[in-house]
C-alpha cells in the first residue's frame, strides 16, 4: 500500500456520518439531533435513522447501520465494501476525489454486479410503491362504500332532536327538503381508539346527523356526522371526553372522500344561484334568513380547505402579529397560506361550483382567526370566478359567525 492510498484513506475515514448525510442530500447543513425519513436504499416513510450525537446511522428496514460516512454513502450508492476495490469506490466517492492511480480499482464484473444490485432495488422499491398505492385505493373505496352505508341507513324522517337542534342554532324552522340530505341516526356510534387486540372502541352512541357529502356527478363519496346532545348548550354537543393530549374529542366525524365534493343543504345542483360556506349550521341560517329562496342550491364545502382550495405557494406570506413557537421553541412570526390559488388544481383538490352557475355568494366565518380567513376566501373567489358569474364573500360581525348572528349563541 503506498502512502497516498493511505492518506486517501484517512481522509475518507475523518468524513462523519452527519457530513456524508449532508452531501447526500439526507439532511440541511445546519443538521443536529435525531433524523428520520426514508432509507436511500429501501425508501419507506421513518424506517432510517441518523443521529448527531452518536454520529451514526441505521435502516431498521435493511438491518444494517454504521458509525461513518464510508459505510453510509456505500449504503446508498450500493457499493460491496467487503471487496477492497468496493472499499476504495466508497472513499473515493465520500470525498467526492477520484482514487490514486495506483489503487485497486472495481472490476467491470463488480461493476456490473453493483448496477444489478441498484436495478433490483429499484424494481423491489416500485412493486412496494404500486402495493402501498393499491391498499391506499382499497382502503379509499371500502371508505366511501361504509359512508355511504351510513348515509343510506339514516332516516329522512328527521328525528326530533335534529330538527331542535337545526332549529336552536339557526333560529329557523327546517323544511322537510332539507332532511333529505340531513338525515337522523337515533342511535349512532361513535369509535374512538383501539383495543389491545386492535378493535376499534364503540366510545359513545346518540342521535347523529348525517350529510352526504356529493361530487359534481351527484354521487355520494362521503358523510359527514355530527353528534347532538339538546341538553348541552350553547351548541348542542355531547361532551365525549377528550383524547390523548387532552384536547376535546370533536363531535363532527367526516368519512370517505370530502375533497371536491360538498354537502347540499336544501335546493338543487341545476340552479343557477349557489350560497355556502364551511358548515351547515352557517349555510341554513342564511338559508332560512332568505327565506329559503326556490332560485337557490344552499351548500355546506365541511371544512375551509375544501370551500378555499389549496394556495400558490409563492402567495404565502407572514402574518402580521401572530406567532408560534418552533421545534426549538423559539417564537416565530406565523406563515399564512396566501390568497392566490394554487395552479393547475385538480377538481377532486376542492368542491366545485356547477358549470350553469352565474351567481355564486360564498359565507365567511367570522369566528376564525380574520387574516388568515380572509386570505382564504379570497383564494375561493379567485378559484371559483369564471365568465358570466359573479362571485362574492360575506362576511358576518367580526367575532361570529351566521349561526352565531341568527341565534346569539
Ligand atoms: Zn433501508
Amino acid at each position: 500500500m503506498t502512502a497516498a492510498i493511505d492518506l486517501f484513506i484517512e481522509e475518507a475515514r475523518a468524513v462523519s456520518v452527519v457530513d456524508a448525510a449532508v452531501s447526500l442530500g439526507i439532511v440541511g447543513p445546519s443538521f443536529k439531533g435525531n433524523h428520520a425519513g426514508p432509507c436511500p436504499v429501501c425508501q419507506g416513510k421513518d424506517r432510517f435513522a441518523i443521529s448527531s450525537i452518536k454520529g451514526a446511522w441505521n435502516c431498521r428496514n435493511c438491518g444494517i447501520g454504521g458509525k461513518d460516512g464510508i459505510s453510509l454513502v456505500a449504503h446508498a450508492g450500493h457499493i460491496d465494501v467487503r471487496s477492497r476495490a468496493g472499499f476504495l469506490a466508497a472513499c473515493a466517492e465520500v470525498i467526492g476525489k477520484p482514487l490514486p492511480d495506483e489503487a485497486e480499482r472495481e472490476t467491470e464484473e463488480q461493476r456490473a454486479e453493483r448496477r444489478k444490485r441498484i436495478e433490483a432495488q429499484k424494481a423491489k422499491n416500485e412493486a412496494a410503491a404500486a402495493d402501498r398505492e393499491k391498499q391506499d385505493n382499497a382502503y379509499r373505496d371500502r371508505e366511501v362504500k361504509q359512508s355511504r352505508g351510513l348515509f343510506f341507513g339514516a332516516s329522512a324522517d328527521p328525528h326530533a332532536d335534529v330538527a331542535a337542534y337545526l332549529k336552536a342554532r339557526t333560529s329557523y324552522d327546517m323544511p322537510a327538503e332539507v332532511f333529505a340530505y340531513l338525515r337522523s341516526n337515533a342511535r349512532c356510534t361513535y369509535w374512538h381508539g383501539r383495543d389491545e387486540r386492535g378493535h376499534e372502541i364503540a366510545h359513545y352512541t346518540g342521535v347523529a346527523m348525517i350529510a352526504p357529502f356529493v361530487d359534481p356527478a351527484g354521487q355520494v363519496t362521503g358523510c359527514h356526522q355530527t353528534w347532538i346532545d339538546m341538553r348541552c348548550e350553547p351548541k348542542f354537543r355531547p361532551d365525549l371526553g377528550t383524547d390523548a393530549r387532552g384536547d376535546p374529542l370533536p363531535t363532527k366525524k367526516m368519512r370517505g372522500t370530502k375533497r371536491g365534493s360538498l354537502i347540499p343543504l336544501f335546493g338543487l345542483m341545476s340552479s343557477t344561484r349557489w350560497v355556502g360556506g364551511e358548515g351547515i349550521e352557517n349555510g341554513l341560517s342564511i338559508a332560512g334568513a332568505e327565506k329559503f329562496r326556490a332560485d337557490t342550491f344552499y351548500f355546506a364545502a365541511g371544512d375551509l380547505g375544501n370551500l378555499c382550495g389549496p394556495a400558490d405557494p409563492k402567495s404565502r406570506f407572514v402574518h402580521p402579529d401572530l406567532t408560534k413557537a418552533d421545534k426549538n421553541g423559539r417564537q416565530r412570526r406565523m406563515m399564512i397560506a396566501g390568497p392566490e390559488p394554487k395552479v393547475d388544481q385538480a377538481p377532486d383538490e376542492a368542491m366545485q361550483a356547477a358549470d350553469h352557475v352565474t351567481e355564486l355568494v360564498l359565507l365567511a366565518d367570522g369566528d376564525s382567526e380574520v387574516i388568515f380567513t380572509a386570505a382564504a376566501m379570497a383564494r375561493a373567489e379567485k378559484r371559483l370566478t369564471r365568465d358570466g358569474r359573479t362571485v362574492e364573500t360575506w362576511w358576518p360581525p367580526v367575532g361570529m359567525d351566521f349561526s352565531a348572528l341568527m341565534t346569539r349563541y
